[in-house]
């Protein structure tokens, strides 16, 4: 039933990826960020509040004589906190009518974060907003301007710390490779630098792939963009796990990386370090490019 609302898939926090989902928009409202496939699959757009309460209603229905029922939500799509205060209090008002709710999470870009007040931020908590997953990316502000994000490190710090001042959770999403080989070192040294000043409960670490109608496949073919090897990837994500000191989940399960691992840091730091070493001992260059390539065709299967 929610195909109806996306022609395609669906773009879903990894840390929220069991809770039920409620479509509340279309694609991203900044839509502008040089890797993202988002910005050509489709217009953002909002769905009209009935349609939603609509959806909502029904899969109240749908769980009626359902043992297990859903407590955890997630408003999608890319940048839900972006609508309207009073319009994101009418849905949640609409889950917390209809369902137990325990929490409501979504997508949040750091500048939708900055431009909501206290008030209207503590508004939607009352309703249950809680554990947003904030797409940071990097906290370096070349890698960051380079991919036209539209935030910088500053935003990133503002954002995390209004958020923990009034006890809302997020995630953070970092993604390796974004700054290609050449702004490589700034972004782990920038973006080590930027979590360990931040508490996002998990840091979900994803891998920059080249989309091949996204802005930066056209700065790959210009040469202005050099992407990393497989190898130099994995060395990215152990020398940014080095560099944290921060107490969080270490999630790097998502499936753009070359080499799947969880834990928690710093407990279980010696041991994710030590799984990537004996990776990269055990796989040769050219096995690690086989492995990924693998990957890639299973993928394009599913
Ligand atoms: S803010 Fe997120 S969803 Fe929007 S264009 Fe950038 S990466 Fe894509």
């Amino acid at each position: 039933m929610i195909d109806k609302f996306y022609n395609e898939y669906m773009y879903t926090p990894m840390p929220e990826m069991h809770s039920e989902m409620i479509p509340v928009t279309q694609g991203c409202s900044y839509n502008k960020c040089l890797y993202c496939d988002l910005n050509y699959r489709q217009k953002f757009k909002v769905f009209d509040f009935e349609d939603i309460k609509t959806y909502i209603e029904s899969r109240r229905r749908f769980y009626q004589d359902k043992r297990v029922k859903p407590t955890k939500f997630n408003l999608l799509e890319g940048n839900p906190l972006c609508l309207d205060t009073d319009f994101l209090l009418r849905i949640m008002k609409e889950i917390n009518k209809n369902f137990s709710c325990k929490y409501i999470s979504m997508f949040a870009r750091t500048r939708d974060v900055l431009s909501k007040s206290d008030d209207q931020l503590l508004l939607l908590k009352n309703e249950k907003m809680d554990r947003l997953c904030l797409g940071l990316e990097s906290g370096s502000d070349k890698v960051l301007s380079f991919q036209n994000k539209g935030t910088n490190l500053d935003d990133s710090l503002k954002a995390c710390k209004k958020l923990e001042r009034l006890g809302i959770k997020y995630s953070a999403y970092i993604m390796l490779g974004l700054g290609g080989r050449d702004l490589s070192k700034d972004h782990i040294e920038k973006t080590a630098f930027l979590l360990n000043q931040i508490h996002p409960f998990e840091i979900v670490i994803v891998t920059t792939v080249i989309f091949k109608r996204a802005g930066l496949a056209q700065k790959v073919r210009s040469k202005e963009f050099k992407r990393l090897s497989v190898r130099e990837s994995i060395l990215e994500e152990r020398d940014l796990l080095e560099k944290l000191e921060l107490e969080t989940i270490f999630n790097a399960s998502h499936k753009t990386n070359a080499l799947i691992l969880t834990g928690l840091i710093p407990n279980h730091k010696k041991k994710l370090l030590d799984k990537i070493d004996s990776h990269l001992e055990e796989y040769s260059k050219r096995d690690l490019v086989k492995l990924e390539n693998k990957k890639w065709r299973v993928w394009d299967k599913e």
